[in-house]
């Protein structure tokens, strides 16, 4: 009986140890995530609004401060004012 118990632990143990694996790395790649991950910081773009994440937004530095865009187009449209 006592080696059930024992073999019924080593499996959980190599279960547990698989699905930290699989769900580890996946968990930051999940589009689903936004918001919260760490890596995955969500910026608003000053000209429409849209919220981008941090690392595909395009950035310019305004007055001292870090403004960001969610596309070329809106960059350029607000650079031109
Ligand atoms: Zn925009």
């Amino acid at each position: 009986m006592i080696r059930l118990i024992i073999f019924g632990f080593l499996i959980y143990l190599v279960y547990r140890l698989f699905n930290g694996m699989i769900s580890g790395p996946q968990a930051g790649k999940n589009p689903a995530d936004h918001g919260t991950s760490t890596a995955g910081r969500m910026v608003k773009c000053e000209n429409c609004g849209l919220y981008v994440p941090e690392n595909e937004a395009l950035t310019r530095h305004h007055r001292g401060q870090t403004v960001y865009y969610c596309s070329k187009a809106c960059k350029n449209k607000k650079a031109s004012n």
